[in-house]
């Protein structure tokens, strides 16, 4: 039998059923790997104390409820930590809230609590989930379980780590420019961003309003989408949730057609990763889909523009994080002081440009040179792929354009927003978008995974998980 702990969510769901396994032994199998592990690769900023209660009653409902019990009874998660869950500490990996204990559930937890799910532990992050390497987190980076040396991606890299070293079963992230995405594709899981207004964002500590959205982040295509369907849905607290059938369905062949904006590949991607690309592509075609060349010119403005939203929204919503009102309290001798001294400490070095970038382009000066072209640019980003919808049913390329990189290497700032050129879109138009593994490129002897990226129209997840799963096939097969 597969250990405990290197279950998915649907085969410990089963072997709980069937009782070959109890809620305490897949608790144990997995607290135990969590603490085992964790002294050295950091995904877990906290591993919880065992919650005998909640044990107690998820073993009871799947003994009296057998096949009705929810899938994710008595299942392990890890939670990103700037998601709250009421009575723990939700840091999200700053120092400004180093001792903030949340008060309520975000909805998330409120729901997955109900479908009878465990939480494991508080998963590290980049500070306020702004990075892509997990390397921003005030309290020490993660490592990739797949070379030590190499960051897990970010800024769910404690997520995506926990679950890849099978610490946990899946996880929660977020993903405001690529969060789930990225580090899943660089630990070699699938990651889900949902449409936005999918998922209900109460409780989530805002960074891109706009933008942002909770996600699975998962071993399988079927684990993320039993995840997503336990936390999705319209919520009175956040108006942002929309209802289902909102927009135009969208329906799909099981033979489907993949449109490729081969204009976006040819520079700037690692050699190895466009033959992953190129070589699950025509396994595709081999399969039966078809491919057609569709033109995204938008997109070259996609990161520069995300660049200007996402730090303006950044600038609003931390500036309540001001010691005064919230957060780290630092004390001077006059009142400006109290403010100074309480974000300087508080705050780390990225947090801290991106407030100041933010509140540049919304500054009277240059919000029409910089927010509102920025702006406009995200509406034709989003008519240029509804357009490109008409011919294709998802659209596909690389998630990353390079495997997982070394500690420091990427200290440029510039050079780490780079590693987001693929996945800001979707976050720019509100599409859904999933990173499925699609094998390995080998450095120095070791194999780092890589994935495919595969954006569907709004509400039209069912498309990522049909076209995810015949990837899957191609690689387990
Ligand atoms: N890497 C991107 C950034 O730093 C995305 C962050 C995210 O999705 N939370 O902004």
């Amino acid at each position: 039998m597969t250990k405990p702990n290197e279950m998915t969510i649907a085969l410990a769901a089963r072997a709980l059923r069937a009782r070959e396994l109890t809620v305490r032994e897949l608790w144990d199998a997995c607290a135990s790997a969590a603490h085992g592990e964790n002294q050295e690769l950091k995904a877990f900023l906290e591993i919880f104390d065992v919650d005998k209660a909640a044990i107690a009653a998820a073993q009871k409902r799947i003994d009296t409820e057998g096949e009705k019990a929810p899938l994710l009874c008595g299942i392990p998660l890890a939670v990103k930590n700037n998601i709250l869950i009421e009575g723990k500490i939700a840091s999200a990996a700053s120092k400004m809230l180093e001792n903030y204990r949340a008060t309520y559930d975000a909805t998330v937890i409120r729901k997955l609590r109900e479908s009878g799910a465990l939480f494991l532990g508080r998963a590290n992050m980049d500070e306020f989930a702004m990075g892509s390497s997990t390397e921003h987190s005030a309290f020490g980076s993660t490592k990739n379980p797949h070379d030590t040396s190499r960051v897990p991606g970010g800024s769910s890299g404690g997520s995506a780590a926990a679950v890849a070293a099978h610490l946990a079963i899946a996880a929660l992230g977020s993903d405001t420019g690529g969060s789930i995405r990225q580090p899943a594709a660089h630990t070699g899981i699938v990651g889900l961003k949902p449409t936005y207004g999918a998922v209900s964002r109460s409780g989530l500590i805002a960074l891109g309003s706009s933008l942002d959205q909770i996600g699975p982040l998962a071993k399988t295509i079927e684990d993320a989408r039993i995840l997503y369907e336990a936390i999705r849905g319209e919520d009175s607290l956040d108006s942002t949730t929309v209802p289902d059938g909102l927009y135009p369905r969208h329906d799909i062949q099981s033979k489907m057609r993949i449109g490729v904006p081969r204009h976006l590949l040819s520079e700037g991607i690692d050699a190895d990763v466009r033959a992953a690309f190129e070589d699950t592509l025509k396994q595709l075609v081999s399969a039966g889909h078809t491919l057609v060349d569709i033109t995204l010119p938008m997109s070259a403005y996609a990161l520069a523009t995300y660049y200007i939203i996402m730090p303006a929204e950044v600038s609003t919503n931390l500036a309540r994080l001001d010691g005064i009102r919230y957060g780290h309290a630092a004390r001077g001798e006059a009142l400006l002081d109290d403010y100074l001294l309480s974000r300087t400490e508080g705050f780390g070095e990225e947090a801290r440009r991106r407030i100041l970038l933010g509140t540049f382009v919304l500054s009277s000066g240059y919000i029409d040179a910089y927010y509102r072209k920025a702006d406009a640019v995200r509406g034709v980003l989003r008519r240029e792929y509804e357009s490109a919808f008409k011919e294709a049913d998802v659209i596909a390329f690389p998630t990353t354009p390079s495997p997982a990189f070394k500690f420091g290497e990427k200290s440029d700032p510039l050079s780490m927003y780079l590693e987001d050129i693929f996945t800001v879109t979707a976050n720019l138009t509100g599409m859904p978008a999933v990173s499925v593994p699609m094998g390995s490129v080998e450095r120095e002897g070791k194999h780092l995974p890589v994935g495919i990226h595969l954006t569907a129209p709004h509400q039209a997840e069912h498309a990522l998980f049909t076209l995810g799963t015949a990837v899957e096939k191609l690689h387990t097969t």
